[in-house]
């Protein structure tokens, strides 16, 4: 970036320098034009109006010092451009000057202005000339250098000029991209928007202040959630290990071999249910799930999981039904398929023997409401807004006597944030529990 901002300085201050360059070659041209035909008129004007009122020894004298004192070249012309006199060279070896342009329109108009340029475009003579009352047309002429020339003649001090500029640029440029570049380069990158100086660019330093909060609130996320994963796990291992190494010694009397094989039987599933659900969560943090998002019929799905969850509703005897509109959602389908679950499975297993799960979809203006309703045990208020959170249940040993790992809601959660939806809960202890899902029809999948 340094070399950039000084490659572009010194390119920069070299390309003003150019055109500065020009423009004042082509200003002090037009000026010097200018200034020519303004001072040459009126030299002009003065030489006809003397003329007038000389006899033409004075004339011949005064035409004389003017000649030599402005380095001009003087011709009086006759009406029939037969040269009269020259400064430079005799009249009567002169060629007749009627067709000169600048001899012509003095006789038509009364005074003319001319610049010709020679061919070699080293020189251009600049002309005025006027008529005077006696009849003739006197006309003065300078010789001065082209632009091309002029150019030319200047370009050695140009050069020197230009050199002396672009070394003054190039320091000016190092210094002024060091300048910008280090507070840039020392910038606190834990504390960016402390003490910087360039406020174009707080909304960086916004973004990366952000990116630091949230780092560090994943971090510690991270930390919690290996720490819970470590607990959650150890438990069932102990407990396993500890029942088989019973078994092992022969430490079981043979009436409670069932008793023991049956406990080492459920931990392990509890074990590979947790293991189940920390993959599906860690795959949802990485958005390794999103692989096809595609239009799922919701009652075909809602079907489906009820089948699966047919087994959980007998154990619990618990009436479950389905009231569905025939809606598509655009979703990625295993996501929806493991929403539904988890909540109908919660519902059904947070339930009293006897209770109802309804699962309600249906289709409100834009929007899909996903609603599961029990009448189960329900929720303390003041749990509610925790229970979405990784390894949290109102009562943990409960739970964990229904098999469950802390973990299904928070998969839930997941899973709408993914689609862009809201969760709402309306739930009362001893009354029972409702969820509303609500995700946009045509689900925008981050
Ligand atoms: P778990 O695997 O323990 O069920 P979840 O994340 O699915 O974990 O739920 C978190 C906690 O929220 C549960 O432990 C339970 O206490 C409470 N909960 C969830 N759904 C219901 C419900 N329908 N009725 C009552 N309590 C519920």
């Amino acid at each position: 970036m340094r070399k950039r901002i000084y490659m572009n300085m010194c390119a920069l201050s070299c390309a003003i320098l150019m055109v500065i360059s020009v423009f004042v070659l082509v200003l002090f041209h037009n000026v010097n034009h200018i200034m020519m035909e303004k001072q040459m008129k009126s030299e002009v004007e003065d030489i006809a109006i003397a003329l007038e009122h000389m006899n033409s020894k004075e004339v011949q004298r005064y035409l004389e010092s003017i000649s030599k004192e402005n380095d001009s070249r003087i011709t009086v012309v006759a009406k029939d451009g037969t040269v009269l006199y020259d400064s430079k060279e005799k009249a009567s070896q002169m060629g007749n000057h009627k067709d000169r342009p600048e001899i012509k329109e003095a006789f038509t108009h009364g005074s003319s202005f001319d610049v010709r340029h020679s061919k070699t475009l080293n020189e251009q003579t600049y002309y005025a000339s006027q008529c005077v009352k006696s009849g003739e047309a006197v006309r003065i002429a300078y010789v001065s250098q082209s632009l091309l020339s002029l150019v030319i003649s200047l370009t050695p001090y140009y050069f020197v000029v230009f050199a002396f500029i672009m070394v003054l640029s190039l320091v000016v440029a190092w210094k002024m991209s060091n300048t910008i570049i280090e507070p840039i380069n020392n910038i606190d990158i834990h504390n960016p928007e402390t003490n910087f100086r360039y406020k174009e660019f707080n909304p960086l330093l916004r973004r990366i202040s952000k990116y630091n909060d949230e780092r560090k609130k994943n971090e510690k996320l991270r930390r919690e959630f290996s720490a819970n994963v470590s607990h959650e796990l150890k438990t069932p291992i102990t407990t396993i290990s500890g029942y088989a190494d019973l078994l092992r010694n022969g430490m079981v009397k043979a009436e409670d071999v069932e008793h023991f094989s049956e406990k080492i039987y459920k931990e392990s599933e509890r074990l590979i249910n947790l293991v189940n659900d920390i993959i599906k969560l860690s795959r949802l943090d990485e958005k390794k799930v999103g692989i096809d998002v595609v239009s799922v019929k919701m009652n075909e799905l809602a079907m489906r999981v009820e089948q699966s969850l047919q087994p959980v509703t007998d154990r619990y005897k618990v009436k479950f039904d389905l009231d569905i509109e025939n809606i598509r959602i655009t979703a990625v389908e295993l996501m929806m398929e493991e929403l539904l679950y988890n909540l109908c499975e919660n519902a059904i297993k947070y339930n009293k023997p006897g209770g109802f799960v309804h699962l309600r979809i249906k289709r409100k203006q834009e929007k899909v409401v996903i609603e599961v309703e029990d009448n189960g045990i329900g929720i303390p208020k003041d749990c509610q807004n925790r229970i979405f959170e990784r390894f949290y249940r109102v009562d943990k040993s409960h739970s964990k006597q229904i098999g469950g790992t802390g973990l299904g809601l928070a998969i839930v959660k997941h899973v709408v944030e993914y689609h862009e939806g809201k969760i709402d809960i309306d739930s009362d202890v001893g009354i029972g529990t409702k969820i509303m899902v609500t995700l946009p029809a045509e689900t925008k999948v981050s």
